[in-house]
């Protein structure tokens, strides 16, 4: 099937995921498009999309998922988000990016195909010996996070925020928490902290070094408050509980549509 043909699919679905996993490979082409209510979308490449909303705002939120290919209901939640602004069930009033960020991966059902994807940000791919995918990845990802980010740079005090979601293989003593990576000596902002209340989390714990982390990049490079996500086992498709994860997507959806009351959390 031809790239037109699953992309007229999308924009009458909203299906992000199966977009996604029929172009594992760069696409090298972007799409833009207009939702009826005047939010413009912005396909970067495969896996990353963005949603401008029709009135300006100071906030920009970047909700990433499947940066390990087999963590997978991060990617059904980012997959449903999707479907649901596409469907105009959810209204975006913010500056979004949504990301799955390694599509070969999930069709092996892996966590990676030749490295850690999660260890190449910070431009640390530029050192790796081979072009492998998930260098190609972490280009591109960055590439796009930093078109994504620019737009903040025109605004007065601007809101930005990276939840980067993942599943744990092994179990530990929190099925549910956030980790926030380590900020170059900044304060830890209360107001970010407090929008994790609701969310179903356990525990907030603080990275306490550099690291080759997605949410370290966007926190180092553009100070965006950021976070990894740890949301509970790692599971096949289709086999997540949903239920278990609707705390985490509530407040996703309300971050989205401007809506969320920030309250203590811990
Ligand atoms: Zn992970």
């Amino acid at each position: 099937m031809l790239f037109s043909q699953h992309w007229a699919s999308f924009l009458s679905s909203g299906q992000f995921l199966k977009l996604t996993r029929a172009f594992e490979d760069p696409l090298q082409r972007t799409e833009t498009f207009v939702l009826n209510r005047g939010i413009t979308g912005r396909l970067h490449d495969t896996g990353i999309l963005s949603f401008t909303p029709q009135s300006k705002s100071d906030t920009f939120l970047l909700i990433s998922s499947g940066i390990h290919g087999n963590e997978t209901a991060p990617i059904e939640m980012v997959d449903q988000l999707c479907q649901a602004i596409i469907k105009g069930e959810l209204e975006v009033k913010v500056n979004l990016m949504l990301i799955i960020g390694n599509p070969a991966a999930i069709d092996f059902g892996q966590r990676f195909v030749e490295q850690n994807l999660n260890r190449l940000f910070c431009g640390l791919y530029k050192k790796q010996s081979s072009f492998d995918y998930e260098v190609k990845r972490a280009e591109m990802i960055e590439k796009s996070v930093y078109q994504f980010f620019a737009a903040a740079k025109s605004i007065d005090k601007p809101k930005l925020y990276h939840l980067d979601m993942h599943t744990a293989i092994r179990t530990s003593k929190y099925q549910r928490f956030a980790l926030c990576p380590y900020l170059d000596g900044r304060p830890l902002n209360q107001d970010f902290i407090s929008i994790f209340g609701g969310s179903g989390l356990q525990t907030l714990l603080l990275g306490n070094q550099p690291a080759g982390t997605f949410s370290y990049f966007t926190s180092h490079i553009f100070k965006a408050n950021s976070a990894t996500l740890e949301l509970g086992k790692v599971r096949p498709f289709g086999e997540n509980d949903s239920v278990k994860f609707l705390p985490v997507k509530t407040n996703l959806e309300k971050m989205i549509s401007a809506q969320l009351v920030t309250k203590k959390s811990f």
